[in-house]
């Protein structure tokens, strides 16, 4: 489903290490490779000079997510299946079995199956069926920039800034922020501040994120509000793409929106059955939910049909929390490793 061969680059100001020896990827068009300063001039010349190295990933790219859920409902509908939009509002459960769901239309349907696949709601879908899902929630916010002045090429990869950084704020607006209690934007910013261009070949935009908030929330819409958003990550880009410069002095047109990282502690999804006999989850699958969107349709199906199940199909089990040391180790972890 990738419609366009693109590269994923992370941009790194500090020290950098070559491959020792020959490059077991030079040649290879799916591989990884390490850049040094001469090879960022000569092929991203957009990029800071500051920056002295970058792993130039060759084999990614990006789709269109709202394009591949077009695609699935088609085929699934091709395959017999029945849509039809309704909030699901109780799951019923009879003798420890599921036997059906109400829905917000009045309607109910009968039936000895239900996949809660319900996003950042799967918590209190979950709870219907009297099941406690162990997940939490971030809001992620992204803004498409119109980049009216050209200043990174269409056919620029993701970009990915990799070092820690300090918005330059001048003394006027550093006490005005203080005073408006952001110092989530005042000290040393979190890494990953990253972007690509948007659209076709026509298209001026440039989708850019930087998760800086670090906050556990409830999911509510509309979104919770940011309006330093645009500004903050439009700062964050320009250390790693100086010609964004002139965006300082007044930002181009943008568009703020989101959504939310349903999230386990150690970050792996949740795929397969729990809680009353025929009921199954397909959650938290924070923010790599379209690229396993596949994949964990795929192992739920089995779960569902009781075709043979592949050898890591247990460590997507809700019941993998009832293992002590499993809990142990997740406890101990520090961040969940996620962009
Ligand atoms: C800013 C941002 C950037 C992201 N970037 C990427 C990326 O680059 N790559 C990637 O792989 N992933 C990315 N993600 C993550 C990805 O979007 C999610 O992991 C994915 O959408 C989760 O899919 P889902 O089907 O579990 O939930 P959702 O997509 O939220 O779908 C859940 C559905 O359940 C419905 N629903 C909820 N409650 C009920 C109910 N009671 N009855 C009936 N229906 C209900 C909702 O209406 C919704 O349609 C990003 C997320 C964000 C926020």
């Amino acid at each position: 489903m990738v419609d366009q061969a693109r590269i994923t680059s992370g941009f790194s100001a500090g020290p950098v290490r070559r491959h020792p020896g020959p490059d077991p990827y030079a040649d290879a068009a799916d591989g990884v490779d390490i850049l040094g300063p001469g090879d960022l001039r000569e092929h991203f010349p957009y990029i800071t000079d500051k920056a002295v190295g970058a792993v130039h990933v060759r084999r990614a790219g990006w789709f269109s997510a709202q394009q591949l859920g077009a695609w699935m409902v088609d085929q699934a509908k091709g395959h017999g299946a029945e849509l039809v939009s309704a909030e699901v509002t109780d799951i019923h459960v009879e003798s420890g079995r599921v036997v059906g769901v109400s829905l917000s239309n009045g309607a109910s349907i009968g039936t000895d199956t239900v996949i809660a696949a319900t996003g950042p709601l799967s918590r209190p879908v979950a709870s219907m069926a009297g099941v406690d899902l162990p997940l939490y929630s971030e809001l992620h916010l992204k803004v498409a920039f119109k980049d009216h002045l050209g200043a990174i090429p269409k056919e620029a990869p993701m970009i990915i800034w990799s070092d820690p950084q300090q918005i330059d704020w001048s003394d006027e607006e550093r006490e005005e922020l203080g005073r408006m209690g952001r110092e989530d934007v005042l000290g040393e910013m979190p890494i990953y501040c990253h972007g690509r261009p948007e659209g076709g070949a026509e298209s001026p935009y440039f989708l850019a994120l930087w998760e800086y908030h670090h906050e556990t929330l409830e999911p509510t819409w509309p979104l919770p509000d940011d309006p330093l958003y645009p500004e903050v990550v439009m700062r964050g880009l320009t250390t790693m793409v100086p010609g964004l410069a002139p965006y300082l002095e007044g930002l181009p047109e943008s568009t703020v929106d989101g959504g939310y990282y349903t999230k386990t502690r150690e970050n792996l999804p949740l795929i397969g059955p729990c809680g009353p006999e025929g009921f199954h989850v397909v959650a938290g699958l924070s923010g790599f939910g379209v690229m396993v969107a596949a994949g964990a349709g795929d192992l739920l199906a089995s779960h569902v049909t009781g075709r043979s199940l592949p050898n890591y199909a247990e460590s997507f089990l809700l019941s993998r929390y009832d293992d002590s040391r499993y809990m142990a180790e997740i406890q101990a972890l520090e961040d969940s490793g996620q962009l």
